[in-house]
């Protein structure tokens, strides 16, 4: 038998609250709901969970203060947090995706994309470090780290240094949303500084000389980069 999925839901509106026990008790998932952030703390020192829905408009404490206090207490650090945002809060999603939330689901959400965004942050987690190793093939893209080799459709693409790590980046989680900050990090050269603007400019280059499949890199309004999944 496979373990039940456990899953806390962290929302103030009851109607979503209901359309998401609903749905997720469909898929067989245990669902605890509560309505602040408080009850959702306290009541993690008692159950566990799989993962965490966490709504970031919230009475009281706030979800990104609810993400902060989660990512810093080491007994919850490591359970992977879905933002539930609304629109017009992508300074808010980024806030949270830098405090080590795994991703967001903008309202009004459709139950499957929920689930299936549950189901592709649990997956993500369970991939052993050596799947995002040296060979990355996603699709008509191969990159091969060891060799810094890209192909597409089997035709080597000639990439500059920062093109390959922040493509390298992208591709090894596709779906997963990079801030620029986070992209700046990964990529930075030796050579030279990167910027948040200059990461742009990257992406407008890496996009060209990929051709056809310059498409799966997708921007992320206010956000950032993903490739498509
Ligand atoms: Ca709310």
């Amino acid at each position: 038998m496979t373990k039940q999925l456990k899953i806390l839901v962290i929302e103030d509106e009851e109607s979503i609250r209901e359309l998401i026990r609903y749905n997720l008790q469909r898929e067989g998932w245990r669902v605890v709901d509560v309505r602040t952030g408080e009850e959702g703390l306290a009541s993690l020192r008692s159950i566990s969970t799989d993962i965490i829905l966490l709504d970031l408009m919230l009475p009281g404490l706030d979800g990104l203060e609810v993400c902060r206090r989660l990512k810093r207490d080491p007994a919850t650090a490591g359970i992977p947090v879905v933002m539930l945002t609304a629109r017009g809060e992508e300074s808010d999603v980024v806030a949270g995706l830098e405090l080590g939330a795994d991703d967001y689901v903008t309202k009004p959400f459709s139950p499957k994309v929920l689930v299936a965004r549950i189901k592709a942050v649990l997956r993500r987690r369970q991939e052993p470090e050596a799947i995002r190793g040296e060979l990355i093939r996603t699709g008509r893209v191969v990159i091969h780290r060891g060799k810094r080799e890209v192909r597409v459709d089997d035709n080597p693409v000639d990439l500059t240094f920062s093109e390959f790590e922040l493509l390298s980046l992208l591709a090894s989680r596709p779906g997963w949303v990079f801030t620029r900050d986070r992209i700046v990090e990964a990529v930075r050269g030796d050579d030279y500084h990167v910027t948040d603007r200059a990461v742009d400019v990257q992406v407008v280059g890496l996009r060209r000389k990929l051709g056809a499949a310059g498409s799966l890199i997708e921007t992320v309004r206010g956000v950032g980069y993903r490739f498509r999944e």
